[in-house]
């Protein structure tokens, strides 16, 4: 036989036995997925370093070559790999949060007909925290001039000291509902612990759970049961499909209306307080239906770039921004470097009407 033709017949022998292996990577596959559903359901982890060992021993020992041990770890580290990607992949298609194929945006509707969500850009904005009724009052007023719809109301601050100012408690609550009636706005404001629901639901419209408490599932899990909807923030050192699965706690719950907040996370970054995770907003509308809105304030911690990142925020699709106002922020009791004075955030109003 000509080298041409032998050649060729081996050609032809490969092809054969690259069918098989295609064949059975997609057999095994089939069997590590119906192994993933039943992880999934026992509540445990696809990964498992202990097993992926005893394989690659096994697999070792078995092999005469020609493949040295070493290539064929790494060849079946690979196909490790792709098989615990494909896991994940399953798992989060089967959230209630994930987008499905054609599935609509959730619209989140307020008491008068407002909604987030739609479409259209929404803002919330209001101090770091309520401090008197004469500044709630300020900030209010330049907020309805503006056609704010959801107010900042928060009256327990999560600070990381525990001798920097606590927040007002529920008297800062009842402030914040006086103006946000008298200025026929809704209130949302920070809730720590799931004993302050029924408290607090008495003065807020919309509940809010912090970066620190993203993954207090006990909380998540109270909130599926109020009616009111829920901002959850993402923890600065939160991986978005963490983020995705503390919506997930509050869905699952019984609870649809969620909305996501982007507010930065921690990396080298010395100048802004925390990087503003851009990407976020856009992988957030893609692998789920729920509103997204950005945190200029928090992110950042300068009130300096808060315009261009403000214009950033709506130019990548977010569903609206959340900004921190006060009538003389250097004298603000939390936040003094990143609160917008009132006419800064008339300037940001008009900024965003450019984009
Ligand atoms: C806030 O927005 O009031 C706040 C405390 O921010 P974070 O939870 O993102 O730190
Ligand atoms: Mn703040």
């Amino acid at each position: 036989m000509s080298p041409e033709n032998r050649v060729a017949q081996l050609r032809g022998e490969i092809d054969k036995i690259n069918l098989q292996i295609l064949e059975l990577l997609n057999k095994r596959a089939e069997l590590a997925s119906q192994i993933g559903k039943a992880q999934a359901e026992m509540g445990i982890n696809f990964y498992d370093p202990v097993r992926e060992g005893q394989m690659l021993q096994a697999l070792e020992a078995a092999n005469n070559g020609p493949f040295s041990n070493e290539t064929i770890k790494s060849l079946f580290k690979e196909i490790f790999r792709a098989t615990l990607a494909m896991e994940e992949h399953e798992a989060r298609a089967n959230l209630m949060v994930q987008r499905k194929p054609n599935q609509s945006n959730t619209v989140i509707t307020l008491a008068d007909g407002t909604e987030i969500g739609n479409g259209t850009f929404q803002l919330i904005a209001g101090s770091c925290a309520v401090e008197s009724l004469e500044q709630m009052d300020e900030v209010g007023a330049a907020l309805a001039e503006r056609g704010v719809r959801i107010m900042r109301g928060m009256a327990f601050k999560p600070r990381s000291s525990p001798y920097d100012f606590q927040g007002l408690g529920e008297p800062g609550l009842k402030i914040a509902r006086q103006i946000a009636n008298k200025y026929q706005m809704f209130v949302t404001s920070e809730i720590m612990d799931a004993s302050q629901i029924p408290m607090m639901s008495d003065y807020v419209d919309i509940f809010w759970v912090g970066a620190r408490n993203m993954q207090n599932s006990f909380l998540l899990k109270a909130l599926g049961k109020v009616r009111q909807p829920v901002i959850l923030k993402r923890s600065f050192g939160a991986t978005l499909k963490e983020l995705i699965y503390s919506a997930e706690y509050i869905v699952s719950s019984g609870n649809p209306n969620v909305i996501l907040m982007e507010r930065g996370v921690r990396t080298f970054e010395t100048w802004t307080r925390n990087t503003l995770d851009i990407s976020a907003v856009p992988l957030l509308k893609m692998e789920t239906h729920l509103p997204v809105i950005v945190d200029i304030s928090h992110s950042a911690g300068r009130r300096d770039i808060a315009v261009p990142l403000g214009k950033a925020a709506k130019a990548v699709g977010a569903d609206g921004l959340m900004v921190e106002v006060h009538p003389n922020p250097p004298v603000a009791m939390s936040d003094a470097k990143q609160q917008l004075s009132i006419p800064e955030f008339h300037q940001l109003m008009d900024a965003l009407q450019t984009i």
